[in-house]
């Protein structure tokens, strides 16, 4: 019956078969970033609306019509959490974090929300998993950070993965950079979309995002930021290139490459994936060497990125796996419900997955209801007290020894 309420738009349930999937994905990726010395942190899912004006930038499509922006009962300005990399930046702030041996270097996993156009691969509440090494300038920290997500998604089994890599430089070159581009923009001013137009002097950079055929023609012949990379940004680049050369890792440098936040300094990069159509990036991220110092803190640089937990999926194209149970516990005679529920437990004890009618049926009801909820074994407690120990995907069935059902069920589950 199709229900009178329905998930809000953009919005989705994550049911069993598919949280088995995400659970998957969330265990290799914190085992991966564990091994790295990345610890988890998790920040509330609403901050103070000004954290991701001020962090974000006022410019950027997020903070101009992406934010779930409300007011609490105090009139604060409150906004559900679009990206990671902000509040964590403000917590390690507000912590104190700076006295601590550094880099200091973070993990999480949970919910974002964007109010986009819905689509495949693009929620309004969506998961992520991201890391921040806060406290380094290091191009090791960017090769690293770089390899740990290639290597999880590759451990993941994501297929047709293609690692894009750019530089963003510092603030100063990349203001010298965005006059340059800024004339470019003006000088073919009337082949530009209206939206490019509109943000030609705050934010020409996302003229390089721009879908249109007119934007499109302007910007192959636009000067490109990384070919303009001097000194130190110059010097970081090459050297992130050729750490990540020496570690095998396959990229292409793309000069058009932009992220849709403002925070970002020198390294950016992005994981794109075949399978993923329109939403081809599978996560990214970068450098962002000013943003602990706008928020209030002492200058650090950092870097971190974030990877889609429903892009990993749909690039993995899995559907729900079935759940195992070793064993159900069927009862041949009602009188044997008492002993079929302290067996349950006792094997829940020593570690083993069981399950008990719950529900009154005859044994064959109970034969029926284990086989749909993939138990691979049933006990079948006779009213006798002796005990049946049937396999169901060959239907063999034995008699095991009633003071060793544990060790029997156990033993055949390993
Ligand atoms: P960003 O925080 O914009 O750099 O995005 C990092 C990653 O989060 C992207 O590569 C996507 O995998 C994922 N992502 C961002 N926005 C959405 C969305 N609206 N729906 C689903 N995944 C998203």
């Amino acid at each position: 019956m199709p229900s009178k309420y329905q998930a809000p738009r953009g919005t989705f349930d994550v049911l069993p078969a598919d949280a088995r999937l995400r659970q998957r994905v969330e265990r290799t990726a914190v085992e991966i970033l564990a091994r790295a010395g990345y610890e988890r942190i998790a920040t509330p899912a609403f901050e103070d609306t000004e954290l991701f004006e001020r962090g974000v930038g006022r410019s950027t499509d997020i903070v101009r019509k992406e934010m779930f922006t409300f007011e609490d009962k105090g009139g604060r300005s409150i906004t559900l959490r679009p990206e990671g990399t902000a509040p964590i930046c403000r917590a390690y702030v507000e912590h104190g974090m700076h006295k601590l041996a550094q880099p200091v270097k973070l993990c999480y996993v949970g919910p974002f929300f964007r109010h986009e156009r819905p689509q495949a691969g693009r929620y309004r509440q969506f998961h992520q998993i991201g890391i921040e090494a806060i406290g380094t300038d290091s191009p090791l920290a960017d090769a690293e950070a770089i390899m740990l997500l290639a290597d999880l998604l590759a451990e993941l089994g994501v297929p047709g993965v293609q690692l894009r890599l750019g530089s963003l430089g510092s603030p100063r070159a990349r203001s010298a950079y965005l006059e340059e581009l800024r004339a470019h923009l003006r000088a073919n001013e009337a082949e530009l979309s209206k939206d490019v137009r509109a943000r030609l002097e705050i934010n020409p950079l996302r003229a390089f995002d721009a879908d249109d055929a007119g934007t499109r023609d302007v910007m192959a012949s636009a000067p490109t930021l990384v070919d303009r990379l001097e000194g130190e940004d110059a010097a970081h680049f090459a050297e992130v290139r050729q750490l990540l050369e020496a570690a095998g890792v396959v990229y292409e440098i793309d000069p058009t490459l932009v992220r849709g936040l403002d925070y970002y300094t020198r390294t950016i990069f992005s994981f794109v994936c075949d399978e993923l159509g329109a939403q081809s990036e599978v996560g990214g991220g970068g450098r962002y060497d000013g943003l602990i110092e706008q928020l209030g803190g002492p200058p650090t640089p950092a870097i971190g990125w974030a990877v889609g937990i429903e892009r990993i999926l749909l690039a993995l194209g899995e559907t729900g796996s079935a759940p195992e149970r070793d064993a159900f516990l069927a009862v041949a005679d009602p009188g044997q419900r008492q002993r079929a529920l302290a067996l349950a437990a006792e094997l829940r004890r020593a570690g083993l997955s069981a399950e008990l009618d719950l529900a009154g049926r005859g044994l064959k009801g109970q034969l029926k209801h284990a086989d749909r909820i993939g138990a691979r074994r049933v006990l079948i407690l006779e009213a006798d007290g002796s005990a049946q120990l049937r396999d169901m995907a060959s239907g063999e069935q034995r008699t095991v020894d009633a003071a060793a059902i544990v060790e029997a069920i156990g033993g055949e589950a390993r």
